[in-house]
This record gives C-alpha cells, sequence and structure tokens, in this order.
C-alpha cells in the first residue's frame, strides 16, 4: 500500500502501441497449478455487517501434507464434503490485527480441491494510523452501510501460508452496490441476472484478496485490451474522465519504459474515507483527495506506477523494501525531471534526510520495510531513490533503463530483494557500491577547502582538498565537481572516485580555473551542510529542541488559540516542543529552533531584523511585503522561517494568524508545506496564495579558486551539462 507525491506525463510511442495489442495477463493461467488458488462466492450484507462466503480451493500441485489455515474469528468454517474434516487447534495469532482462529485441515488421499462454508461479522472501524503527516485512518477489514473494506489483513478468506495464490471472487450484493477487486471483470452487474452479482479473476499470483463495495458510478475507457476503469461514489463525468485519461497517459508511458502493464485492467476506486492506497490494479483514493487537482501529477503516476514494483514484482521483505524508492524514482522524481526540476526535487530529497534523520533515526536500507515516520520516510524513499539515481549515473540511461526491464521482466509476479536488483544491475551495482547503502546507516558528509590554482607554460593545475566528514568510515562515493574556468560559459564537469575519507586531487586544464562547485547537482546520497539548503519548515518540524513563544499581549482569545495551535504541534511533534508566553523571556534563546506567535510578538523585531536578508520586509504591525506582493495582517495567515540570527543550526520561525477562526487550518495545513520557506494563506478558507524557497545564499560546497598572487576572483558558476530526462517528455 502507497501514498502520494509530485508529477506530470506525456508521451505515446510506436512501442506503447504494440504492448498495448498483446497483453501479457493472458498467458499467466499457464502455471495454475503452482499456486494455490481460491474460487470465492461472497453475498455480503451491509447492513448486517456480514458476510457469507463459499470457498473452493485448489491446492498447488506440492504442498505441506498438514494442512493449517487461520480464518478471522466467528466465521465458523465447514467443509461441505463429508470426506474432508476442520478442527479448530490452538494457536497463536500474534501481532494480528483482527481476532483470529486457526483450523487443521485432514482430505482424503489424493484430493487437491474442496469446498469450506463460513459466514459472520467483520466490522473493525477506522482507526488513526502512527502519528505521522500522511497517515490515514485504517481499518484491516469494515463492513459497513456506507462502504466495504476487505483486505488479506481482514483474515476474511481462509489461508494458509504466505505463498502468492490466484484467485476469483464473484459477490452478491444489494441493489446498486458492486465489488472491485484485483484482476479482471468476468461480467458486469448489469448482465448477471438477478442477484446483481459481479466476478473478478486473478490468474496473476498475488499476495492478498482485496474485496471493496459502495454505490459507485461506473466510468469506462480502454488502452488495448486494458480496460480502464473509474468508480464514483457520486456521478461526476468530466472528474472520471480526468482520471480515465491520466490512467491511459500513464499505463502508456510506464509499459513504454519498463514493459507491458502487468493487469487486465486498472480502476481509479473512490473510498469512503480518506486514503491514498495502491492495491494491485487498482487504487482507492478518498473523496476529498481524488478532487485535489494536483493528485493526477503527483501520487496517481506514484499508486500507478506500483503495479510494476511492489504490485507487480513483489517486495521479498527479508533483505528491505526496495519498491518505494524505486517508484519514487521513477514517478516523483522522473515527473519533475521532465520539469526541468531534477535538481530541486533531490535537494529537497537531501534536505529532508538532513532535517529529519539523526544518528537515532536512521537505519540500513536492508532493514526498511515501510514508512511510519518523517524519518523513515527520508531514509526508505529519498535514500533508496537516490541509490536508483547513483546507478543510472554509474550505467548511463540506456543501459539503466535495459536493467529495469530485465528485472521486471525476470521477477515479475514473484517476491524480488534488493539483492537480485544487485544481481540484475551487476557490475554497476558494484561499482556504485550497492552493499554499503544496505548494510549501513548514515551517509557521507561532504567539505571543501585549499583550492588553488598553479600554472605552469600553459597548463594550469587545479588543487583542492575533498574530504569526508562525517563519523565512522568512508563511504566509497563518485563525486562529481564543476569548474568554471576564465572565459568559458561551460564549465568543466568530471566525477572523482572517492574510497578514503580525504582525499587530495589534482586536475589539469588548459583554462584558468576560477571556481570549483562540487555536486552541484545533488547526485550524491549525502548530509547536505546547513548553507547548501534553503531554511525551511520541515527543519523546525524536525528539530530536536524547539521553542514556542505565544504572544502575551494578544488579545485572550487570540492568545488561547495560539496556545491551542501550540498544544497541538506539541502532540504532533512530541514533548521536545516546549511552550512558553514572551513576556517569560528575555532574550532570542540560541541553541533551540524558536517560533514566534502573532503580530504582538515580542520577538516580531528579530524577525524584522533577519528579513531583509532573505529580500523581504515587515512593515509594522500590518504588513508584510515579500516577493514584491503586499499582506495585509487582518486578511492573511503568514508563516516564515529563517536561519536562526545567532545559531546557523537553528531557525527563527514566524507565525501570524489573521483571525482566531484560521487557527485549526493552520494547524492541519502546515505539515504539508515542510519544504517551503515562505507561506501566505487568504481568508477564512486559508487558501494559498504565496509559497516559497529563500535562495541558497552561499553553499560550504562552493569555493573560489586562490590564483597564484593569492587573488579570489568571485564568479558565478558556468553553465552546466544539460541533462535529459529518463524518458519524455
Ligand atoms: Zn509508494
Amino acid at each position: 500500500m502507497a501514498v502520494m507525491q509530485p508529477i506530470m506525463l506525456r508521451l505515446l510511442t510506436a512501442s506503447a502501441l504494440l504492448w498495448a495489442a498483446s497483453p501479457c495477463w493472458a498467458a499467466e493461467a499457464k502455471d495454475a497449478r503452482q499456486h494455490l488458488s481460491h474460487d470465492l462466492q461472497v453475498r455480503v450484507s451491509p447492513d448486517a455487517k456480514s458476510l457469507q462466503a463459499m470457498d473452493t480451493i485448489r491446492l498447488p500441485a506440492s504442498h505441506d501434507a498438514a494442512l493449517e489455515f487461520v480464518l478471522h474469528a466467528g466465521l465458523d468454517p465447514r467443509p461441505i464434503d463429508q470426506d474432508v474434516s476442520i478442527e479448530p487447534i490452538e494457536g497463536d495469532s500474534m501481532h494480528a490485527s483482527v481476532p483470529l482462529e486457526r483450523f487443521r485441515l485432514t482430505l482424503p488421499e489424493g484430493r487437491h480441491a474442496f469446498t469450506i462454508r463460513y459466514g459472520g461479522e467483520i466490522h473493525h472501524p477506522l482507526r488513526q494510523g502512527a502519528g505521522e503527516s500522511r497517515s490515514f485512518r485504517t481499518t484491516p477489514g469494515l463492513i459497513a452501510d456506507d462502504g466495504v473494506f476487505l483486505s488479506g489483513a481482514a483474515h476474511w478468506y481462509p489461508q494458509f501460508n504466505d505463498d502468492l495464490m490466484t484467485f476469483s471472487v464473484e459477490v452478491e450484493l444489494p441493489e446498486a452496490w458492486t465489488a472491485v477487486s484485483q484482476g479482471v471483470r468476468m461480467h458486469a452487474a448489469s448482465q448477471s441476472g438477478e442477484h446483481g452479482g459481479v466476478r473478478w479473476e486473478s490468474h496473476a499470483p498475488q499476495d492478498e484478496i482485496y474485496l471493496v463495495a459502495g454505490k459507485f458510478t461506473e466510468y469506462r475507457d480502454s488502452l488495448g485490451a486494458v480496460q480502464v476503469q473509474a468508480f464514483l461514489r457520486q456521478p461526476d463525468a468530466a472528474l472520471a474522465k480526468r482520471y480515465l485519461d491520466a490512467s491511459i497517459g500513464y499505463l502508456e508511458m510506464y509499459g513504454a519504459l519498463l514493459g507491458p502493464y502487468p493487469y487486465g485492467k486498472f480502476a481509479l476506486v473512490e473510498n469512503f474515507w480518506q486514503t491514498g492506497f495502491g492495491m494491485p490494479s487498482f487504487t482507492l483514493l478518498g473523496d476529498r483527495i481524488i478532487r485535489m487537482p494536483f493528485i493526477l501529477q503527483s501520487s496517481y503516476p506514484h499508486e500507478i506506477l506500483h503495479n510494476w514494483w511492489g504490485n507487480g514484482v513483489y517486495v521479498d521483505y527479508s533483505g528491505g523494501n526496495w519498491s518505494e524508492g524505486l517508484t519514487a524514482y521513477l514517478a516523483d522524481h522522473l515527473l519533475k525531471e521532465q520539469q526541468g526540476k531534477g535538481v530541486l526535487h533531490r535537494r529537497n530529497a537531501l534536505q529532508r534526510y538532513a532535517n529529519f534523520v539523526d544518528a537515532g533515526t536512521d537505519f540500513p536500507l536492508g532493514e526498511f520495510r515501510g514508512r511510519f515516520s518523517p524519518a523513515s520516510e527520508a531514509v526508505g524513499y529519498g535514500k533508496t531513490m537516490m541509490l536508483f539515481h547513483a546507478l543510472r549515473r554509474q550505467m548511463g540511461d540506456d543501459a539503466f533503463i535495459k536493467a529495469l526491464r530485465r528485472f521486471y521482466r525476470d521477477y515479475e509476479f514473484r517476491r524480488a530483494s534488493f539483492a537480485n536488483i544487485g544481481n540484475t544491475f551487476g557490475a554497476a551495482a558494484k561499482s556504485a557500491n550497492f552493499d554499503q547503502w544496505l548494510k549501513r546507516a548514515g551517509a557521507p558528509q561532504l567539505a571543501v577547502s585549499h583550492a588553488l590554482s598553479r600554472s605552469a607554460g600553459d597548463v594550469f593545475e587545479l588543487r583542492f582538498t575533498l574530504e569526508q566528514v562525517q563519523d565512522g568510515p568512508a563511504f566509497h562515493i563518485s563525486v562529481p565537481i564543476a569548474v568554471t574556468l576564465e572565459g568559458l560559459d561551460q564549465a568543466f564537469q568530471t566525477e572523482l572516485t572517492m574510497r578514503d575519507k580525504l582525499a587530495d586531487v589534482r586536475l589539469s586544464m588548459r583554462r584558468r580555473p576560477l571556481r570549483l562547485d562540487v555536486d552541484p547537482q545533488f547526485d550524491v546520497f549525502r548530509r547536505l551542510s546547513p548553507g547548501e539548503m534553503p531554511p525551511a519548515l520541515s527543519h523546525v518540524q524536525g528539530a530536536a529542541q524547539v521553542l514556542i513563544l505565544l504572544p502575551a499581549d494578544a488579545p485572550p482569545p487570540m492568545l488561547d488559540a495560539y496556545r491551542q495551535l501550540a498544544g497541538n504541534w506539541r502532540q504532533r511533534y512530541g514533548p521536545h516542543v516546549e511552550i512558553k508566553l514572551d513576556s517569560e523571556v528575555e532574550e532570542l534563546p540560541v541553541g533551540v529552533s524558536v517560533w514566534a506567535f502573532g503580530w504582538n510578538n515580542r520577538f516580531l523585531t528579530d524577525v524584522a531584523n533577519a528579513l531583509p536578508t532573505y529580500g523581504a520586509q515587515l512593515l509594522g504591525r500590518d504588513s508584510l511585503t515579500i516577493a514584491g506582493e503586499r499582506f495585509a495582517s487582518d486578511q492573511h495567515s503568514l508563516v516564515l522561517t529563517m536561519v536562526h540570527p545567532a545559531d546557523e543550526d537553528a531557525t527563527l520561525n514566524w507565525l501570524a494568524a489573521h483571525d482566531v477562526a484560521a487557527m485549526p487550518g493552520l494547524a492541519r495545513k502546515l505539515p504539508h508545506y515542510g519544504k517551503y520557506s515562505y507561506l501566505a494563506f487568504n481568508g477564512g478558507a486559508l487558501d494559498n496564495v504565496l509559497k516559497g524557497q529563500w535562495p541558497v545564499l552561499r553553499s560550504s560546497l562552493t569555493v573560489m579558486v586562490e590564483q597564484e598572487n593569492g587573488k579570489i576572483i568571485d564568479v558565478t558558476r558556468a553553465e552546466l551539462e544539460h541533462r535529459q530526462a529518463l524518458i519524455g517528455p
């Protein structure tokens, strides 16, 4: 299951049309006896919160002699045939999210198929996921009046082991309801006669069976033999069309890049609570999320791509979850790259790592299972994404794409590990020292110094020291550098292989070197230095020590509202968030990231003094100008973050609401704006009218080269090589 991020698409090639005409899923039935199969007939009664089921199970040609299965408690499974017996046995149901019962099944000699009848209530109300900004409320299984959601975790069908399986499920529902599952629909509700039934079949091996149902309006299109569907809870033809068109575009793009889409359909399904889940061959998005305009270019392609990575090639979790990082690289990163924003996207990923991950929360990629915090996301998504970027840099685009296609072809509908990826990428993985990222936490941190130019005849020698300054041993990395040369518009670019913590570098060049930029396009996974990043809200959101200063002089209802907002953050981010009145503090505290709340805050002067560096200005206590625009205190809610004037490792932040009523909305919205330096929201609806990042004033990995005469000439960086996106537009 998966979540949200940003993107854009295009593209239609001859090869995309070709694969669409010859779907591979039709050929998958050949190894049916290799997997256990379920043939389910289910009657779902939303008003009774229950289901009644008959399951005909076919065992794989080779299976354990002692058969045991687990089922949701209270479903009372019984065999149809008299020569089959089912006995309850004591068993642990540790870690299960629903109450379970375990059974032993005894079959007559030589029997491979049998039918079980069971039924009862499955109703687990929604619960909040882990306390993280982007987590959703969730349930393993819920049969209710407003909809049905059953995942493998609900154990709504008998589960024998963790092996992949195939299935069909025929569902009977009340009038006007319909059901969606993986695979393809064999006959539509309208054709099925009296029961209003619908049947889904998946011959492609799955690791769980989903059953989702509701009163949907269905919209359809197709791409070759692939059905493209949208199931909406309220009729909305325009919305459906946007999603159908986007589905077709992304299926074409990824088919051309990676190989045929692995399923016979792709469906957008509107959920009855807010989710952004990607399941094999469908995605389940909440009604609010589905209507956010940016989703079509962000989480939607990400979820579609999961049909290749995660739901096409399954993850062997024992060696770490590679699928999120690869999906992030080929969806979120690729679409940014197509817009010419790849460098920014990588810098943002590195910035999240720098801001959210420390020695206490870091871990090797081999231990990543899933996201449960900003830190686990920065590592599991961000670092993995950068690992694939390093592989691509090492191999070149064509070889990288070939290796991706080979990996997909070799492991389709099988579980694969990071080690399998390492083998597929072969020599490139070895050169990129793939293993160090799987086994070791942390990141290199780079420093550059002593950049000198010496000339001999008409040849110049550039000397400098490149150092890995993190604790612990060196990482084996390849570090790009760009040298700005006298009289040339284009920079000289090369890569330095670093195996030790210290490298004394000497490079000969025909022109006088003036300026050195280390890793200017953020190609290396590393811990950024504070000077390389624009101050962003994610810094204070991830800071180890935060002090919120409330405005003692604000009108009491306003002060109360600020106090509530502060309390809300303390709950979200933890007890290291301290809350005080500004009147309790004499001077702007150092060694801690500070929030000053309100226009009446006594530390507003510190905010006003720091702002001009960034090209912004406070005008008295009633307006702010920023990026040439003026924002009034009674109309706009404003949020800013800056480097702390007396402590470059901390930030000074300011938040001023234009109205008491704006506070809950700000509390809800701000966690989603972590990468920004400044924000303005307008009116009661809190429409975001301005967001941006301050410019980076000076990176510590940029140095001007000292010339023989001791002089340093300050120049802007020459142009860098133009890079193409991995594919299109
Ligand atoms: Zn994902």
